[in-house]
């Protein structure tokens, strides 16, 4: 197996890459490093979360550590999708380089202009930017690109979706024909593998499995509904989340919710709000400021529900999140396995739950064939709530399906779309009135342990499902040991 210490970086990153405590360089790194370090060009087809960023950081500045910065012309440039993202990279620098004497600007909208300038007159090492401030900064004569010696391209096939490829192309040619380019990719779209057979010169290609299955380690299920009127559809769906979030319990403590559109991630935010869940939204068009301080207040634990859009959350590692709501269907499907790729990060256990409504099916079986599996079905639990409040059936009258606990037996078989006009009618439980954290779940018997216990109770639940009984699976059978011997 490759060490770090086989991949000839300069001892002061070494020394810092020790104090992260990373033990053995990722498959990419392993790749990259080697031909960056050689002066190469690299073609690295990678998703985030497998330690892309450290595979062309670390080569980076082990090569910048020779040499100083100029006033207006840095000497490397990294190009990012997203303000979030570019942020990151720049936390990457950092981190890897607190050894060393590197300078660097950050150049992301939402920021001022004056300040940016500064630094960059007084010469940076490194430009961590996205591409429409950088070209902003360029056209205002603030900045000289003849300098850059190393150029990133980072999750290029997000630029791609959003529309910034001509914009890379102008600053490929901005930029000196002797530059090392090193490009990194999810995957490979004709447009990108002609920007690469354009701008990159004889690469070393490393390619890592693609992530077209999720982590093993992320439990998946999805809930189809059927809202009781089209005009509903919207209310209804955001009474199911809620209904989802309740019945996780204290296994959820933290989520991210995506959403497709910017105006739903607003609305379901809000309306989560309004329920006394601790949620904010994240996307594109809130202020910077506001960007950074919902994110670093879900980092730091103080938010509990993220309500985002892809490219907000696209590539942001924050580790420990528990559960991933898909309120949406992802349109396009490989924009499931990053979003569900938020949580069960570093091998850690993790759950995705998705809505799908029947408009939403093409993209489910997108979704299922990209993954090559199938996302087990949940039930809706308004549904399992509505049934459970139901009245008893007469003696006489002809036997019902048992009402069943919400367990990794029900969660794991495919259970029918409810109708909702049953749902909602009958489940005024729709609308909790606690706050979610005081609030009971409702599934869950009063002495149910809490807290890591519950967390592994569940885990235990969800690999153990009942096979062999259909639907008629006694009630005692599908509750926990712990719970058969308290009832
Ligand atoms: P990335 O794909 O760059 O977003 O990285 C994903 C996560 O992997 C980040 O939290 C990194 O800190 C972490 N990471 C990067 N390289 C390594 C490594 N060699 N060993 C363990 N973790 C790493």
């Amino acid at each position: 197996m490759t060490k770090f210490s086989d991949l000839k970086l300069g001892p002061k990153v070494l020394k810092a890459i020790t104090d992260t405590g990373y033990e053995t360089p990722t498959p990419i790194q392993a790749g990259a490093i080697p031909p960056a370090l050689e002066g190469r060009d690299v073609l690295g087809i990678a998703q985030t979360g497998t330690g892309k960023t450290a595979a062309f950081v670390l080569p980076m500045i082990s090569m910048l550590a020779r040499g100083r910065a100029r006033a207006r012309m840095p000497r490397s440039l990294v190009l990012a999708p997203t303000r979030e993202l570019a942020a990151q990279v720049a936390e990457n620098f950092d981190k890897y380089s607190t050894h060393l004497k590197l300078t660097k600007a950050l150049l992301i909208g939402g920021v001022s202009f004056k300040e940016q300038d500064m630094l960059i007159d007084r010469g940076v090492d490194v430009l961590i930017a996205t591409p429409g401030r950088l070209l902003d900064h360029f056209e205002r004569g603030k900045l000289l690109l003849t300098g850059v010696q190393i150029m990133v391209v980072d999750e290029a096939d997000r630029m791609l979706d959003m529309g910034f490829i001509p914009d890379i192309e102008k600053i490929f040619s901005l930029t000196p024909f002797t530059r090392q380019t090193l490009f990194f990719s999810a995957t490979m779209a004709p447009e990108i593998e002609r920007i690469t057979n354009t701008f990159l010169s004889n690469p070393a290609r490393v390619e890592v499995a693609r992530q077209s299955s999720a982590s093993e380690t992320i439990v998946q299920s999805v809930v189809e509904f059927t809202a009781s009127r089209k005009d509903r559809q919207s209310q209804e769906k955001r009474n199911v989340l809620r209904a989802m979030i309740e019945a996780e319990g204290a296994a959820c403590t933290n989520a991210i919710v995506f959403c497709n559109r910017k105006t739903d991630v607003d609305i379901v935010a809000k309306s989560l709000k309004t329920h006394g869940y601790d949620a904010a939204p994240i996307h594109g068009d809130l202020e910077q400021s506001k960007r950074t301080e919902v994110l670093q207040g879900f980092r730091d634990g103080n938010l509990r529900f993220l309500c985002a859009s892809d490219v907000a959350a696209r590539g942001l590692d924050i580790p420990n999140v528990s559960h991933v709501f898909n309120y949406d269907v992802p349109s396009h499907a490989e924009d499931y396995v990053h979003r569900i790729g938020r949580t069960g990060r570093a091998g850690r256990a993790g759950t995705a739950l998705m809505i799908s409504t029947p408009s939403d099916e093409k993209n489910l079986t997108a979704i299922e064939t990209l993954i090559s599996s199938t996302i087990p079905r949940a039930e809706n639990p308004l549904a399992v709530a509505a049934v459970a409040a139901a009245p008893a059936p007469a003696a006489d009258a002809p036997e019902k399906k048992p009402s069943r606990r919400r367990t990794s037996a029900s969660r794991t078989r495919t259970a029918k779309p409810v109708e909702a006009d049953a749902v909602v009618e009958a489940a005024p439980v729709a609308e909790p009135q606690a706050k979610p954290e005081e609030a009971k779940p409702r599934t869950r018997p009063e002495r149910a342990p809490r807290g890591k216990a519950r967390q592994e109770q569940d885990r235990g639940r969800r690999n153990d499902p009942v096979v062999g009984m259909g639907d008629h699976l006694p009630s005692f059978i599908a509750l926990s040991f712990e719970e058969r011997r308290v009832s």
